[in-house]
């Protein structure tokens, strides 16, 4: 299951759980869109990864006990701002394959 991380690992913006912008990697590093793709040029810097938008978990209990209220949001915020010189050209370097062929 999501984490459902409360912030971007880069800029520390919120990003609740119903955020449409929220991004995250396979291993749900999380950041938001602007940092994701123009900063980060879809390269996780955690594991060289792409990104792909968070889904939404709802909030309404609609099936099965399966929401936010049984299964809230982490609340554990995850501040680490990438050095940007140094994922500049990692990603330069990553993004000559494609996510798919990583
Ligand atoms: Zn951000
Ligand atoms: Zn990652």
């Amino acid at each position: 299951m999501l984490e459902l991380r409360p912030n971007c690992e880069h800029c520390n913006i919120d990003l609740a759980p119903s955020n449409t912008k929220a991004m995250i990697c396979s291993y749900e590093c999380t950041f938001c869109e602007d940092c994701a793709l123009n900063i980060l040029k879809n390269v996780c810097p955690n594991c060289a990864g792409g990104f792909c938008y968070r889904p939404i978990r709802p909030s309404q209990n609609l099936c099965n006990d399966n929401y936010l209220g049984k299964h809230p949001a982490s609340t554990n915020q995850i501040f680490k701002p990438v050095d940007l010189d140094k994922h500049a050209l990692f990603a330069a370097e990553i993004n000559k394959t494609k996510p798919e062929d990583r």
